[in-house]
């Protein structure tokens, strides 16, 4: 299966979703073999470009599937396992917090028995989330590895619990497991609606195409610190190439609030979006999420894409595929 000794293979989960198909044109042209774990009912929109390449093996199944975990670590020589599937629709994991702790959490630990036992070499990159840290924040405003979490949805909750679990692996195990803990970013491949941008420029165009007129949105002064999925992408690669497995903040620093975004972007489409949107604007303190990255800056991480660049990709992706 691996052509020579030094070609590298990895796994990926959650392939399919927006980080793990971006993550994988980046393996492949890394010229790793990737594994990628898709589950039958998934959209494979993201990846359909790629199934072609013979470096690519899918594996049809569900991070839930133990025996298929065990089967995998045990018969394919997996040097990197990029843990990227998870529950994240933070609505969906207050309606259904116990499958969203299954995947998200179960799965985690699943997946890391399995490595344990059949594969011990292999390194792990674990996606955390700064929703984990809910509105705790150091004096300074920012949000560090080692800033107390306070997460606030069953989602962040289950985020943390992994986090946690994975530092247990390493520091009792000897385990190499390193977590990111990223702060929101996007592509064009964000298409589940869990994205503020890809869904404000979705409203946005339907209201440019007379679809809808307007539409709510609670706080427009609610500000983000938002990247572009390529760079957190290359920053797992990163992270799992250190000598020794770490936790770090994965933040672009490039903060922005929703009222700058849907000015941008309604102005991108000749509209002035204060006529489109309604709003509950009486709350100016919100609470800004910060992360500061310089831990992994120092391992050499740079962000290359601004979020002009990221937004102009958004619109001009869905723009062409409505053609
Ligand atoms: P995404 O597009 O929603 O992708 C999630 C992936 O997980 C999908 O491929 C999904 O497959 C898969 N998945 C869900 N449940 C599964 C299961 N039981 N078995 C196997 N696969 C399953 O998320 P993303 O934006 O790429 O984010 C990657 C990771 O970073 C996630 O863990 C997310 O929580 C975390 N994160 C992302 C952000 C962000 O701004 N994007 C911020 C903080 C943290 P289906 O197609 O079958 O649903």
């Amino acid at each position: 299966m691996v052509k020579n000794n030094l070609q590298k293979s990895a796994l990926i989960t959650g392939i399919s979703g927006q980080d793990g198909s971006i993550l994988a044109e980046c393996l492949l042209e890394k010229d790793y073999v990737v594994h990628g774990l898709v589950r039958p009912t998934s959209n494979v929109d993201n990846i359909k470009h790629l199934l072609v390449n013979p470096n690519l093996k899918i594996i049809w199944g569900d991070l839930m599937n133990v025996d298929l975990l065990r089967y995998v670590l045990s018969n394919y020589k997996i040097q990197e396992l990029y843990n990227l599937a998870s529950q994240s629709n933070v609505r969906l994991s207050y309606e259904d917090p116990g499958h969203t702790f299954e995947v998200t959490l179960l799965g985690t630990i699943s997946l890391i028995e399995a490595v344990k036992k059949y594969s011990p070499l292999t390194r792990i990159f674990q996606a955390g989330s700064s929703a984990m840290f809910g509105e705790s924040c150091d004096d300074d405003g920012f949000q560090r590895e080692e800033t107390k979490f306070k997460p606030i949805s069953p989602y962040a909750s289950s985020k943390l619990f992994a986090h946690n679990i994975c530092q247990n692996y390493r520091k009792n195990d000897g385990m190499y497991i390193s977590n990111g803990i990223f702060y929101n970013h996007e592509s064009y491949k964000n298409k589940r609606n869990l994205g503020i941008i890809s869904t404000l420029v979705d409203k946005a165009l339907l209201i440019s195409e007379g679809e809808i007129n307007n539409f709510f949105i609670p706080n427009l002064n609610t500000t983000i610190d938002f990247g572009h999925a390529n760079d957190f992408v290359e920053a797992m690669w990163l992270v799992t190439q250190q000598e020794q497995p770490d936790d770090y903040i994965i933040s672009s620093g490039q903060i922005i609030s929703i009222k700058e975004l849907c000015d941008y972007i309604f102005s991108e489409l000749g509209m002035n979006y204060k006529e489109h949107i309604t709003t509950n604007e009486q709350n100016d303190n919100c609470f800004i999420a910060k992360g500061d990255s310089s831990k992994i800056r120092s391992i050499g991480w740079l962000p290359k894409i601004n979020i002009y660049e990221m937004i102009d990709e958004i619109i001009n992706k869905r723009k062409q595929s409505q053609k």
